[in-house]
């Protein structure tokens, strides 16, 4: 599903983000990506959705070979993975239903269809109650819940999603876990970088811990992290 083989990502100043990167994701996992800032997460993930190239090794997302895409091949790439971040990035002028309803416009999705999949995507995040909405009509969880929507109304084989807990209080983000979950058990790889260590020691997944560039550890069932 996800394979990164000795991948290495040197920004264009420098900066050695990524070293010697290992990894293998496979299809419906639920993966932590956890470590501190700057070990190299976020660019782990912009490999990922090909917003970036590595510098070294290579990576294979749904069976293709990133590095044999086209620049027009590129948003069939993207239609596959899901993507949700810590700020949200919902259209402030739309309503939750248009905001949603946009990433399905967007592909060639028949009129009539757009409807049903957006209340059924509304149905699995349980905001059916705020089709009308304005973004900043809603509380930060139902914003993210918005974003998880119109993050998987594609059916995308993948879920990325980057601090998705970040901006929210501790029940808020527990409830935002179990959407992931909802998410993941039907048949959504999800990948999720988090510094909440809280949610990582105690719903327990595969974590990969970067430190510096490289995979430190790669364990299922993990831990944040074995520092007191
Ligand atoms: P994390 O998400 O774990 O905080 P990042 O992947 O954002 O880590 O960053 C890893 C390293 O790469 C950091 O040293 C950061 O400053 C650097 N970096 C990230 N993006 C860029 C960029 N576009 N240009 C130069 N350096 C970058
Ligand atoms: P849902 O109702 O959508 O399943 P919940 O918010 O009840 O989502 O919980 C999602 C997951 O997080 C569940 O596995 C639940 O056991 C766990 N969980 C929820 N709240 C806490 C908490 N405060 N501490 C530890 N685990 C929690």
């Amino acid at each position: 599903m996800i394979e990164m083989k000795k991948v290495g990502k040197t920004y264009p100043n420098g900066v050695q983000a990524l070293k010697d990167i290992n990894i293998h994701i496979d299809k419906e996992e639920f993966v932590y990506v956890v470590g501190p800032s700057g070990a190299g997460k976020t660019s782990i993930i912009k490999l990922i959705i090909r917003e970036v190239v590595p510098t070294e090794g290579t990576i294979h997302v749904n069976g293709t070979n990133l590095g044999d895409l086209t620049k027009k091949q590129i948003p069939y790439l993207r239609r596959k993975i899901g993507v949700v971040f810590q700020d949200f990035k919902l259209f402030p002028k739309l309503s939750v239903f248009e905001n949603i309803a946009f990433a399905l416009e967007v592909t060639e999705e028949p009129p009539d269809r757009i409807k049903p999949r957006v209340m059924e995507v509304l149905d699995l995040v349980k905001l059916k109650n705020k089709t009308r909405h304005k973004p900043r009509e809603l509380s930060g969880g139902e914003q993210q819940r918005v974003a998880m929507a119109r993050a998987v109304v594609n059916r995308p084989a993948i879920l990325i999603a980057d601090e998705p807990t970040g901006n929210l209080d501790p029940e808020t983000a527990w409830s935002i876990m179990g959407t992931l979950e909802d998410i993941n058990h039907r048949g959504t790889t999800v990948v999720m970088a988090t510094h909440n260590s809280h949610i990582v020691n105690h719903l327990k997944k595969r974590v990969i811990a970067i430190d510096d560039g490289n995979v430190l550890r790669d364990e299922w069932r993990g831990a944040y992290s074995y520092e007191a």
